[in-house]
């Protein structure tokens, strides 16, 4: 596709202002008119149509199937984004004082009480701006925590499965970080994880369920072993959208914990966000959540400050409140009932997908999955890999699962529908993944050289990743 300014050509543009009364200009200083500044020069058609073009080049959950596992990419109702872009609440004045912002401070802390029943918790903080931000807050409450009892503890463990995030937030807050091994079938090795435990111990940090797509099952055995051992449990909430409704994570154990308001709670997400990862816990760990809280007195919300124990602010202002918006509307419309079926209806797509899909592709782990399950390339013939299944998928119309993760898993192919597609869409996206494997044997070109109707063909991600060109040039 062009540039806009390969198709502009001097007056193609028949919109004429009228003159200005050079008057009105005398003030505005000179570099602030438009002298210099370089427009395309189209017409109204040829410009819609340009940018309508451009969206078209692009993938969306809008535009089809996105089993992008891990990240959660399910449809997400338009009326959130109307709420969210009411001028009442996207046009509240950061700096307007809590009497002039008591509606965003009732969604706020509503919000956080929601969070507090679906999970069990005891309080929660909305500030965290994403994921590995509520990471980050969580382990820094885990860490005053050990300081207030005058615990020196230096490390924390972390399965061989978990999100890189996990062990980069343990890092930062200066705790050196211990890796635990999975069985061959995808629990936590609870025998190894025995043999680490020693005084030295802050936490462990599991994500539940797990990134495998399965559910511990020993989460209260190692609950259990971590309290013995005097540690706090650490749950990566990422995955709720499989137990939302469902299960409690303080049930299942966890202390600490943080939720993806973007992933579970539908805000459009992917290209760097925003997002939203509030951190929540237990009772006892309640005085150190970041500061300040929204408390309600009577009928009226108040923003305490007076939180000796807190680890602080985490964010500007509220945090990212318009995506903590979205979610209270989802959250209010489905009922915890609706929430449920979510989650029982994602567990069952991605079983669904997993029983049909198994006989195709190899199943590592073949297990009961919850809400994402991964396969990988082994046996696959003519030596392709999961590389190029993924970017023959994309001729097919399908956003790409996630490769390469979880790292135990050899040519991971990590496929997660979510509850939002139909079962016609789930039964195309079996039918491209057997058409792909049968390409594989009969024509493999075609799947090497994948993507073939893209707009950008195979790129060179390495020297993206280390050379990347962010300017560009004419
Ligand atoms: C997405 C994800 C994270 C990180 O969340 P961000 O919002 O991207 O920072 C952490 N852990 C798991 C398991 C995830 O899937």
């Amino acid at each position: 596709m062009s540039l806009i300014f390969d198709i502009s050509a001097p007056g193609k543009n028949k919109l004429r202002l009228p003159e200005s009364d050079p008057s009105y200009l005398s003030d505005i200083p000179p570099e602030m008119l438009n002298a210099g500044l370089d427009l395309a020069d189209v017409g109204e058609a040829e410009l819609v149509r340009y940018y309508t073009g451009l969206s078209r080049m692009n993938f969306g959950v809008d535009t089809g199937m996105y089993p992008l596992g891990s990240c959660t990419m399910k449809y997400n109702p338009k009326i959130n984004e109307k709420i969210a872009s009411m001028d009442e609440f996207a046009g509240a004045h950061p700096l307007a004082g809590p009497e002039m912002l008591q509606g965003a401070l009732e969604v706020a802390h509503d919000l956080a009480d929601y969070l507090c029943r679906l999970t069990g918790m005891g309080a929660f903080s909305l500030a965290p701006a994403a994921g590995a931000h509520g990471e980050l807050s969580g382990v820094m409450i885990m860490k005053k925590y050990f300081e207030k009892k005058g615990e020196s503890r230096g490390t924390v463990i972390i399965p061989d499965s978990a999100h890189g995030t996990n062990p980069a937030s343990v890092a930062m807050c200066g705790y050196e970080v211990k890796e635990v091994p999975s069985t061959p079938d995808g629990d936590v090795d609870i025998r190894a994880l025995s043999a680490m435990l020693d005084g030295s111990v802050a936490g462990m940090m599991l994500t539940s369920p797990n990134t495998l797509g399965l559910f511990d099952r020993n989460i209260r055995a190692i609950a259990d072993l971590l309290h013995k051992n005097g540690s706090l449990f650490y749950g990566d909430g990422a995955n709720l959208n499989a137990v939302i409704g469902t299960a409690k994570m303080r049930d299942m154990g966890f202390d600490i914990m943080h939720v993806n308001l973007h992933k579970t709670f539908s805000t459009p997400h992917g290209g760097g966000g925003p997002g939203s990862g509030p951190v929540g816990v237990a009772d006892f760990l309640a005085p150190y959540i970041p500061s300040p809280v929204i408390v309600k007195k009577g009928e009226t919300y108040l923003l305490d400050h007076d939180r000796p124990d807190s680890i602080g602010r985490v964010h500007s202002f509220f945090g990212n409140f318009l995506v903590a918006l979205r979610a209270y509307a989802y959250i209010s419309m489905l009922g915890f009932d609706g929430l449920r079926d979510v989650s029982r209806t994602a567990v069952l797509n991605a079983n669904y997908l997993m029983s049909r899909l198994k006989s195709v592709y190899n199943l590592p782990i073949d297990r009961t999955c919850m809400h994402e399950f991964v396969l990988n390339d082994k046996d696959v013939p003519n030596g392709l890999t999961t590389n190029d299944i993924a970017k023959r998928l994309l001729d097919y119309g399908f956003h790409a699962p996630t490769v390469y993760f979880p790292l135990l898993i050899h040519g991971a192919m990590m496929i997660e529908p979510t509850e939002t597609e139909s079962k016609s869409s789930l039964d195309d996206f079996i039918a491209v993944m057997k058409k792909i494997r049968e390409e594989a044997q009969s024509r493999p070109d075609l799947v090497k050289n994948a993507p073939l109707t893209t707009p950008v063909k195979r790129v060179d991600a390495v020297a993206a990743a280390r050379k990347p060109v962010l300017k560009w040039t004419r």
